[in-house]
């Protein structure tokens, strides 16, 4: 729903403005989001989602895994030969893909974050409703869309508010930012500013309406980014662009409070309210 126009709306203008970088496989997209920071985007997806690539001069975080459809492992290799952390925004199955891959994996202090990426999501049985026809363009060679499978990684530690990640000449902090999930989470680079929101911000649909989402919690979440702001350059979203302005969370935290206050208009879609702003969208259980 995030993306209802994909794949119409590639390339999108949020990402034109960025800097390409080849890539070792077709199934990515590599754009230099900052100073030493990639966007690796995987378009052919319909979630469009996106995972950074962040430097230190001493060690990296790979702000989750994506789809786990390519290696992204490789990709990331290409890039650099420091040493990789793996950071997860959430434990939604489109961030975790590639967690497998690397042997530090770090994740919110949540159990119910931790269990679904240590469990993972087996094949066969709920595959399709993943990689439903018409939901990929072309898929890497040998890929088997009923072999798809989200592989169970061990969470090495658990991240907490306020903890800092340490990568030499860089640190990131964690902002807990509950609402879309119990564990989501915002990094912080305190040397460039840039706020990377995870599924807390993007330009589409935002998802508030899932069991693990809270609404109330997802506003409380705004309210305290948009108290960061004055700390922030600009956004690197985890879905659809790989630059949105500061200023969109802002907006965010206004249609949430009118959504709050019954102010907003919604339209239903399948099993969700969807509540349309300028530049993105709210989706909320229905009843
Ligand atoms: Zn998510």
């Amino acid at each position: 729903m995030e993306s209802d126009d994909w794949p119409q709306a590639l390339p999108r203008p949020g990402n034109r403005r960025l800097k390409r970088v080849e890539s070792g496989a077709p199934w990515f997209e590599v754009y230099r989001a900052g100073d030493g920071v990639f966007a690796l985007l995987e378009p052919c997806h319909y979630e469009e989602v996106i995972s950074y690539l962040i430097l230190g001069d001493e060690r990296a975080v790979l702000f989750d895994t994506g789809m786990g459809i390519g290696n992204i492992r490789a990709e990331v290799e290409r890039l650099t030969a420091l040493p990789v952390v793996v950071v997860n925004s959430h434990s939604h199955y489109d961030h975790v893909g590639d967690d497998y891959r690397f042997a530090e994996v770090w994740a919110f202090d949540d159990d119910g974050e931790v269990t679904r990426i240590e469990r993972g999501i087996m094949a066969p049985l709920e595959y399709s409703s993943f990689l439903p026809p018409g939901s990929y363009l072309d898929l890497p060679p040998g890929f088997d869309p009923a072999a798809y499978e989200i592989r169970p990684s061990l969470v090495t530690r658990r991240l907490r508010h306020l903890e800092t990640i340490e990568l030499g000449g860089r640190t990131l902090t964690v902002h807990h930012a509950p609402g879309h999930s119990p564990g989501s989470i915002c990094l912080h680079d305190n040397r460039d500013n840039i706020l990377f929101t995870g599924d807390t911000f993007y330009p589409g649909t935002l998802y508030a309406h899932f069991a693990d989402s809270d609404f109330d919690a997802y506003l409380r979440s705004f309210k305290y980014l948009v108290g960061l702001l004055g700390w922030v350059s600009h956004l690197c979203p985890a879905h659809n662009e790989a630059y949105a302005p500061k200023e969109m969370l802002a907006r965010a935290l206004k249609g949430f409070q009118q959504i709050a206050a019954g102010q907003a208009v919604f339209e239903l879609q399948d099993d969700a309210r969807v509540y349309r702003f300028e530049g993105f969208s709210a989706a909320l259980p229905h009843a």
